[in-house]
C-alpha cells in the first residue's frame, strides 16, 4: 500500500553510479513528484493539496524562499516543493502505539530518512526522567513542565528558544515577544547557519540586510552572475526565472566548483519546447576552487578600474563612501597569487569581464558557496564592491540577490528572531506592549551549543526544525543536548532530534502548511515573506493530521500564559482566537508592516520597503554605500589534503531525506559518497568505487572521522571535495565559523583519507 511507511531501517547505502547528467527538470522531475506524492498521499489528496501550493488563495510551499510571480501557474510548484509537500501531507501517523512500541534508544539507531519516513505526530508525548521511551501526555501537563522548567532557571539566560524556517511570521513574533517578556534575547534560528554572512556584510555596505532585486529585476537584467549556489536543486523554480532573463536577452555566469545540471540546460516542465529541449542557461561556467570567490571578485574589479569609463563615477560619487582605499586595495592586487586562489585561468576572468562590461543591469546570486567559509563576510562585501563600481544597486535589472534555502527564514528575521536585536526594535516592541527586553545580546546557534556543551544553558525549546542534524560538529552537539535538563520540539514528523534528549524532554505535534487551522470557529491563515521581501498568506486546506494537534501560535500563546502568568498584561488567548490581532500589533512594532491585515487580504501581499532599491538611499552608518577593502583570503590546503564542502542530494530538503538519490549528479541507492576530481582520486591513490573514511583536520587535534564512503570520480574542481550533510557535520569543528557572522564553515573543511574500517553499511544514520 502506497502509504504505508517502509518496514524496517530501508537504508543500506550501497551508492550505485551512474552517467552525471546535463539537463534538469523536464518530465523525470514531473514523474518523480507525482510518484512521491501519491506513495505519500494517494491520488485524490495529491490532486487536492498540489493544486493549492503557491496559489494566491493557497497555502506556501514548505519548501525553499522562492518568490511566485504575479501570474500562477496552476502547477506552481517544482520537484522539490512537491516532495516537501508529499511529506507533510502524508497519510502516514505515528501514534502513542510507535512510541511504546520504538525505546528512544531504537530510535537514535534510526537513519533520518526512516524516522522521516514513518509519518505525522498525532499527540503531545513526553520522556519522564529515566524513562526509555516517550508516553502520551495531555497539552496541560506539557505547558505545566515547560512552565517547571522555565520558571526554575537561576536566570532567564539558560534557556534557548531556537526558531526554524518553515515558523509563520505570526508564531515568530509571539515566540520573540514571549522570550523577551521572560526575559532573555537567546533566539538561535536557521538563520545563522546560513545567509548570515550575507545580513552582517549587506547590512554594513548597503544598510539592509536583504537583497535588493525582485523577479522583474532578474527578468530585466543583462548579466545574472550566480555564485557558489545549485538553483536546480536547492531552488528549482529559479531556473524558469533565468530562463526568462535569457529569453531576454541576458548572459548567464555561473561560478560553482562543481558543475550542476540544472545550470547547464532546464526543461521547463511548463512548455512543450522546455519538456523536449530545454533552454541552455550557462553562457559561461567558471569552475572556481571552493572559497576563491572572493579572489575572484577582487580581480573582476581591479580590471573594472584599470579600464577607461567602466566605472560609473557618478554614481560613485553621489552614493558611496569609501572609494579611494578600495580602490587602491584593489589596483594592487597580485594577479599571481589572487589567481591561484580562484584555480581558474586568466583568460576566464578576462572573458567574464567582457560580459561584465558589456551589462548595464547586473545582479549577482549567491547561497551558502558563499556564506560558510571563514571569509564569508569579506567575500560578500567584495561582490558589494562589484556591483557598486557600476551603479548596479538601486537600478532596475540590478542588484544583490542572496537566495534563501527556507520558506520564511527571512520572515523570522524580521519579526525579531534574533539574538542582537536593534535597539530601535526593541523599543518600540517594549512601547506597544509594556514591558522591558533585555538589552545585552542572546546566544546565536554556535553560542547555544558552546552553553549548552558548558552547563550554561539548561532548557532548549525548538519551534520546527532538526537542531542537531542541522548543526556542525555532530558529536559535541549531541553531547551538548544531552546535557540540557529539558529538551522540546514543536515539530509535525519525527527527525533525528527527537531521538537526543534531555534529562527530561517533549514532542509538541503541531499544524503544518497545508493544515486547515481553525480558532474559537474561526478559519486563520498566516503570512511568510520570500526571498524577495513579498509578504503574503498562507491557507492550509486540508483536516488537520490529528485532532490533538495545536497551531504554533496557539503553542507559543499557552507556552506564554503558563510561565508568564498574571504578571504578563499581554492578551495571549486574544493572539490565539484570532491571529489578526497579532498582525495588528506587527504593523506598530516592524517598520514596512503598516496596515498589515488590510495589505496582505490582498490577492499575492504586498512588498516590503527596501531604501537602497527603491530610492537608492542607504542607512548605513555613513549615510551612504560603503565600499570596504579587506585583504584577499582563501583555504590554504596542506599537501595530501582536500577541502571538502558539504551539500545537499537531490532527494533532500535541508535534513529531510525524501529518497536516497541523487539524481542529475547520477548516484543512487546511498548517501555516503565523497565526490573527488579523477586527477586528484589518482594523485591520493583513491580509486572509484573504493571506501575511505574522512578525517578533518583543525586547529584543535581533535579527530573528527565520518567513516565509510564510496569515491565517486567526479568532474569537481581540483583540490576539491564534495559530501551530503547531515553525514558530513560530524567533520565541521564548532568554532570553524565565518568571521563576524558566526555562521560554520561548512563549505571549507580540510580533511584527509584514510582506509575505511568498513564500507559504510553499518552506520545507520
Ligand atoms: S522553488 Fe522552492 S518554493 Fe518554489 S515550489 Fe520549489 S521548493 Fe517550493
Amino acid at each position: 500500500m502506497a502509504t504505508k511507511p517502509p518496514t524496517g531501517d530501508p537504508v543500506q547505502d550501497a551508492p550505485q553510479v551512474e552517467a552525471v547528467q546535463h539537463a534538469a527538470a523536464g518530465l523525470p522531475a514531473v514523474a518523480h513528484s507525482l510518484r512521491i506524492a501519491q506513495q505519500q498521499m494517494g491520488v485524490r489528496r495529491t490532486a487536492r493539496t498540489l493544486l493549492k501550493v503557491n496559489q494566491k488563495d493557497g497555502f506556501d510551499c514548505p519548501g525553499c524562499a522562492w518568490p511566485e510571480g504575479d501570474k500562477r501557474h496552476t502547477a506552481e510548484f517544482c520537484e522539490n516543493g512537491a516532495k516537501a509537500v508529499a511529506e507533510e501531507a502524508t497519510l502516514r501517523r505515528v501514534t502513542p502505539d510507535f512510541f511504546a512500541a520504538h525505546p528512544v534508544a531504537d530510535l537514535a539507531t534510526r537513519s533520518g530518512y526512516w524516522l522521516g519516513q514513518q509519518g505525522r505526530i498525532t499527540q503531545p508525548v513526553y520522556l519522564p526522567e529515566g524513562a526509555d521511551r516517550y508516553e502520551p501526555v495531555t497539552w496541560e501537563r506539557a505547558f505545566e513542565i515547560l512552565a517547571e522548567e522555565l520558571t526554575a532557571l537561576a536566570s532567564p539566560d539558560e534557556a534557548l528558544f531556537y526558531t526554524s524556517g518553515r515558523t509563520s511570521n505570526e508564531a515568530a513574533f509571539l515566540l520573540q515577544l514571549f522570550a523577551r517578556e521572560f526575559g532573555t534575547n537567546n533566539l538561535p534560528d536557521c538563520s545563522n547557519m546560513c545567509h548570515e554572512s550575507s545580513g552582517s556584510a549587506l547590512t554594513e555596505t548597503i544598510g539592509v540586510g536583504k537583497g535588493s532585486v525582485s523577479l522583474e529585476d532578474l527578468h530585466q537584467a543583462d548579466l545574472i552572475i550566480v555564485a557558489g549556489q545549485n538553483p536546480g536543486t536547492n531552488h528549482p523554480r529559479m531556473l524558469s526565472a533565468l530562463e526568462q532573463a535569457k529569453a531576454a536577452g541576458a548572459k548567464i555566469i555561473s561560478v560553482n566548483p562543481l558543475p550542476e545540471a540544472g545550470m547547464e540546460r532546464f526543461k521547463n516542465p511548463q512548455t512543450a519546447r522546455g519538456m523536449v529541449r530545454g533552454a541552455a542557461l550557462n553562457d559561461l561556467f567558471l569552475q572556481i576552487r571552493i572559497g576563491g570567490d572572493q579572489a575572484l571578485f577582487r580581480l573582476l574589479n581591479k580590471m573594472i578600474l584599470e579600464t577607461e569609463g567602466a566605472v560609473d563615477t557618478a554614481f560613485v560619487g553621489e552614493h558611496t563612501h569609501g572609494y579611494e582605499e578600495f580602490a587602491e586595495a584593489a589596483r594592487a592586487a597580485d594577479w599571481a597569487r589572487t589567481l591561484t586562489a580562484t584555480g581558474l585561468e586568466r583568460e576566464d576572468i578576462e572573458q567574464a569581464l567582457a560580459m561584465v562590461l558589456a551589462s548595464k543591469r547586473t545582479i549577482v546570486c549567491w547561497a551558502m558557496g558563499l556564506t560558510q567559509h571563514k571569509h564569508s563576510v569579506p567575500t560578500i562585501r567584495e561582490v558589494v564592491n562589484f556591483l557598486l563600481l557600476r551603479g548596479n544597486i538601486g537600478r532596475p535589472g540590478a542588484g544583490v540577490c542572496p537566495v534563501r534555502g527556507h520558506s520564511n527564514v527571512q520572515g523570522d528575521r524580521t519579526m525579531g528572531i534574533f539574538e542582537r536585536p536593534s535597539t530601535a526594535f526593541l523599543d518600540a516592541l517594549d512601547k506597544e506592549f509594556g514591558i522591558t527586553s533585555p538589552r545585552h545580546h542572546g546566544y546565536d546557534v554556535v553560542r547555544s551549543i558552546q552553553a549548552l556543551r558548558d552547563g550554561d544553558a539548561k532548557v532548549f525549546f525548538a519551534m520546527g526544525g532538526n537542531f542537531v542534524a542541522a548543526t556542525p560538529d555532530t558529536a559535541v552537539t549531541e553531547a551538548a543536548m544531552r546535557r540540557a535538563r529539558l529538551t522540546v520540539h514543536v515539530s509535525t514528523k519525527l527527525n533525528r532530534s527527537h531521538a537526543v534528549t534531555g534529562t527530561r524532554a517533549l514532542i509538541l505535534p503541531t499544524l503544518g502548511r497545508t493544515d486547515k487551522d481553525v480558532q474559537a470557529g474561526t478559519k486563520q491563515f498566516v503570512t511568510v515573506e520570500d526571498s524577495m521581501g513579498l509578504v503574503h498568506s498562507s491557507r492550509g486546506n486540508l483536516a488537520p493530521a490529528s485532532p490533538h494537534l495545536l497551531s504554533e501560535p496557539a503553542i507559543v500563546a499557552r507556552l506564554a500564559r503558563a510561565v508568564l502568568g498574571p504578571r504578563s498584561t499581554t492578551p495571549w488567548e486574544e493572539f490565539e482566537k484570532d491571529y489578526g490581532t497579532i498582525r495588528d500589533r506587527v504593523s506598530r512594532v516592524v517598520p514596512g508592516f503598516e496596515d498589515f491585515n488590510a495589505r496582505v487580504a490582498r490577492p499575492g501581499g504586498f512588498s516590503l520597503p527596501h531604501a537602497p532599491r527603491d530610492e537608492r538611499r542607504f542607512p548605513t552608518a555613513t549615510g551612504k554605500a560603503n565600499f570596504t577593502a579587506a585583504p584577499v583570503e582563501y583555504p590554504e590546503l596542506p599537501a595530501g589534503r582536500l577541502l571538502l564542502q558539504t551539500l545537499r542530494s537531490h532527494d533532500q530538503y535541508n535534513t529531510t531525506i525524501y529518497g536516497l538519490d541523487d539524481r542529475y549528479r547520477g548516484i543512487r541507492g546511498g548517501r555516503r559518497v565523497v565526490m573527488v576530481n579523477p586527477e586528484d582520486a589518482h594523485a591520493l591513490g583513491l580509486p572509484d568505487g573504493s571506501y575511505t573514511d574522512l578525517v578533518g583536520e583543525w586547529k584543535d587535534g581533535v579527530e573528527r572521522r565520518a567513516p565509510g564512503f564510496r569515491v565517486v570520480h567526479y568532474p569537481t574542481a581540483r583540490g576539491c571535495a564534495a559530501a551530503y550533510y547531515p553525514e558530513t557535520n560530524v567533520l565541521v569543528p564548532l568554532d570553524s565559523t565565518a568571521d563576524t557572522s558566526n555562521t560554520p564553515a561548512s563549505k571549507s573543511v580540510v580533511v584527509r583519507f584514510e582506509k575505511a574500517r568498513n564500507d559504510g553499511r553499518d552506520t545507520g544514520h
